[in-house]
């Protein structure tokens, strides 16, 4: 039976800790690290997200803001913001809010955050710099290697498969796994015989988007299953890119869908401001 890796409490552990950090911040450097995000337009979904952000943020005690840009917002003017945000001392964090509206340039405006101030990691991976100089890793694949690390089972060492190439798991989380000395196989929509290869997998991470596409018989007894995918099953029932009920049997660890990496993602936006701050106060 595979144990829980519970994403909820886990993230939860992280905030009382990160609180009690920020408060020790304010005494010794004499601010509280600030974050803010930048939303253009009204997609719902961006808008759930950006408040469970700000939400966060304020709940360990960030400076928080969120600039809310209407949707006819030109690229120039979203730029001119962002210039605003990186010549600002007590910004430590810029978080622009993907997808921008279609006339805006996504990767001009990720560009001109400044790499020091970018939280969701993209200048470190774009570059290929990754944790090794300095800058932060993205989100969800740091809230992936830290649910791993929770097992307090090893990185190092062991066979790594991450299913999904995506720029935004995918591909980064692929790179952490190798920064951890694991030995890594990525899969893809083209790979043959994913059984085979999820089979001789001691760790797997599932980036793809589709319902239960790893199953119980994919999986090496024991291995650890970190399920990044968010989708609805036959039933419209919320579920991951792994068939928890016949891959826990076999599984040595797994994270839940919902409840296991989500909760993590935010929660690491929040770390990845904190390390951003500690950059600039030292
Ligand atoms: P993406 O960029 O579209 O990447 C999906 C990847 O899956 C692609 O590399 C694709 O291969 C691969 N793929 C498709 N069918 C496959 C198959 N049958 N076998 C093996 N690989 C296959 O998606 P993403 O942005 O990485 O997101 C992936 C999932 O994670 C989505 O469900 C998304 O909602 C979820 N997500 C969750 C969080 C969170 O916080 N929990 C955060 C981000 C994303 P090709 O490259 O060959 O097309």
């Amino acid at each position: 039976m595979g144990k829980i890796i519970d994403g909820k409490a886990i993230a939860a552990g992280l905030y009382d800790q990160m609180r009690q950090e920020v408060e020790q911040m304010e005494v010794q450097y004499g601010r509280r690290p600030g974050l803010t995000v930048i939303i253009v337009g009204e997609d719902p979904a961006s808008q759930v997200y950006v408040r469970n952000k700000e939400v966060n943020a304020k709940k360990v005690g960030l400076v928080s803001e969120v600039i809310r840009m209407p949707e006819q917002t030109t690229q120039d003017e979203l730029l001119a913001v962002i210039a605003r945000l990186n010549a600002d001392t007590t910004v430590d964090g810029i978080l622009v809010q993907l997808p921008v509206p279609k006339h805006i340039d996504k990767d001009a405006v990720i560009a001109a955050v400044a790499p020091d101030k970018d939280v969701d990691g993209f200048f470190g991976m774009k570059s290929g710099f990754t944790l090794k100089h300095g800058y932060v890793a993205p989100c969800t694949p740091r809230a992936c290697i830290h649910l791993i690390k929770t097992t307090g089972e090893t990185i190092e060492g062991k066979h790594a498969l991450v299913v999904g190439r995506g720029e935004l798991v995918g591909k980064p989380v692929a790179t952490l796994l190798l920064n951890e000395n694991a030995t890594v196989t990525i899969a893809h929509s083209r790979t043959r015989n994913l059984g085979e290869i999820a089979r001789t997998a001691d760790i797997i991470i599932a980036a793809v988007g589709k319902p239960k596409i790893i199953t119980g018989e994919m999986v090496k007894p024991g291995a650890i299953l970190i399920d990044v995918g968010i989708n609805r099953d036959e039933n419209g029932k919320l579920c991951g890119d792994i068939a928890f009920d016949s891959a826990e049997p076999v599984a040595g660890w797994i994270t839940p869908v919902p409840g296991g990496v989500g909760p993590m993602t935010i929660a690491m936006l929040i770390r990845n401001t904190l390390d951003c701050y500690l950059k600039h106060v030292k």
